[in-house]
């Protein structure tokens, strides 16, 4: 039976050590962030943003902003909170309404206050292995791995889903640790290549959001398990891989919830901090 890898106590530990560098810097350390029109999902996640940050001595100052805001309008306060000096990190929460386009206005955030690591600058720096800020589910993944003592090195890692804030960041983290990643997407799928990919996997990581996704069986015998996925299925949140048939044939499993999740909003805080070391 695999050995949990859970995120709690992982991210205990790491707004332990946040909470210290925010207390050590002696000055004021804030995240802006911004909410364009009524979303009930948006606003819960920005309100346990702010339990996390307040925790950790950052103040959250969190501005919502009317449904109808165009994108000049938006990119304009952007742009203020860009030259605001007593902000030192800001978030654009999703969904953002359909007249937006998230991958044109968050490029006019300043990389030294992106935190969520999303600005092709600081995706380009993981290129060249000078990433500070890093997009924070993939960094979460990457603390999970490290704390859990994984050695990535010539490691046949399969990441499954190639988005960007996830699949793509942490193919070029895996590279950066000597791991021979291989990134499979609805291409591989539609191909029938999934399952051969995934049965030759030492460590999975899969982060798609379809339930069941992965079948236990195709889990290779001793293989480490991190599920990203989150979904709703009859009232109860389950990752992507069929938890119950899969921790038979790893080694290690991340639950869902407490795997991943528990991380992603604490390196969304250690990207502030950075930003904050960084102006
Ligand atoms: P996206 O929808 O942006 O990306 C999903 C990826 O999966 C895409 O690359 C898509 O390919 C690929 N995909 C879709 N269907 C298949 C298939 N049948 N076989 C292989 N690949 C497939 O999602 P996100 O990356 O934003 O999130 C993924 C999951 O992770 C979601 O469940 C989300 O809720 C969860 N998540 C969890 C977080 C956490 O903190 N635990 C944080 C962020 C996300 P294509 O686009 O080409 O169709």
């Amino acid at each position: 039976m695999a050995k949990l890898l859970e995120g709690k106590p992982i991210a205990e530990r790491t707004k332990e050590d946040i909470k210290q560098q925010v207390a050590s810097l002696g000055r004021p350390v804030v995240l802006a962030s911004v909410q364009v029109g009524e979303n009930a999902g948006a606003e819960a996640y920005a309100r346990s943003q702010k339990k996390v940050a307040e925790a950790l001595g950052i103040e959250y100052r969190f501005q919502k902003l009317p449904q109808d805001t165009a994108e000049e309008a938006l990119i304009a306060f952007i742009e203020e909170l860009n030259s605001d000096k007593s902000v030192n990190g800001m978030i654009i929460q999703m969904p953002l309404p359909a007249h937006i386009d998230y991958k044109k206005i968050s490029q006019f955030i300043l990389p030294q206050k992106d935190a969520e690591g999303m600005h092709p600058a600081n995706i380009g720096k993981i290129v060249f292995g000078r990433a500070v800020i890093l997009p924070c589910t993939a960094a979460a993944v990457m603390e999970l791995l490290k704390e859990a003592g994984i050695d990535l090195y010539g490691k046949e890692v399969v990441v499954v889903g190639h988005s960007e804030i996830v699949g793509k960041p942490l193919a070029l983290l895996l590279l950066e640790k000597f791991a021979t990643a291989t990134v499979c997407h609805i291409g591989t799928s539609k191909a029938g290549k999934l399952e051969e990919h995934v049965r030759a996997a030492e460590i999975l990581i899969v982060a798609v959001g379809k339930a069941g996704l992965i079948k236990g069986e195709w889990i290779k015998e001793g293989a480490i398990v991190i599920d990203v996925g989150i979904n709703r299925v009859a009232d109860k949140i389950v990752g992507d891989v069929e938890f119950e048939a899969a921790e038979k044939r790893a080694s290690m499993i991340t639950p869902v919830p407490g795997g991943v999740g528990p991380l992603t909003v604490t390196m969304l805080m250690r990207n502030v901090v950075a930003a904050a070391k960084l102006g």
